[in-house]
């Protein structure tokens, strides 16, 4: 479960890459286990230790199983507020870290299937944030793609990351 090599090289194959984000799902729970530890986790709200939480359908929300305690876990992220099928931002971030000349929205169209507006957005963002995110280290293991300036409309709930490697903020 822990998994906190410092390694950035991307070690995964395409193959190995949709085997372990197969769907919207595993994305997600790869994200709330970055940044809360899993979906069992002590309630912020009720206070319930190792309250389970469970997806709300339709919805990238899961919620307490006590108290309905909502946790959003992309709140604060590039992936906050996207329509965008989760895995299809996965994998662009690995066509990222693992193509050291650069991905071109043209590429990103091509590989993602989306139209090219939306390859175009999701490069701008995954670009972007470049610099300060370790998207080798999101898919390794840790999660640093957070985005500061887009926290306005983050559904209540929403926590900071619980340790950030780089204070980028
Ligand atoms: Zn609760």
């Amino acid at each position: 479960m822990e998994r906190n090599s410092p390694s950035a090289s991307p070690a995964l194959s395409v193959r190995e890459f949709f085997a372990r984000f197969p769907n919207e799902q595993a994305c997600l729970e790869h994200i709330m286990a970055l940044r809360f530890g899993g979906t069992k986790l002590d309630c912020p709200s009720c206070g319930a230790v190792k309250s389970e939480f469970h997806k709300l359908r339709d919805r990238r929300v899961y919620a307490c199983s006590h108290c309905l305690f909502q946790i959003a876990p992309t709140a604060n992220t590039i992936l906050q507020d996207t329509r965008t099928p989760l895995v299809s931002w996965f994998f662009a971030m690995y066509l990222f870290c693992t193509t050291r000349h650069g991905v071109s929205g043209k590429e990103l169209q091509r590989q993602l299937g989306v139209t090219y507006k939306t390859a175009w957005r999701i490069g701008q963002q995954i670009r972007k944030l470049s610099g300060e995110a370790d998207f080798a280290g999101l898919l390794r293991g840790h999660i640093s793609a957070t985005n500061p300036s887009s926290g306005v409309g983050a559904p209540k709930g929403a926590i900071p990351p619980r340790a950030r490697p780089s204070s980028a903020a």
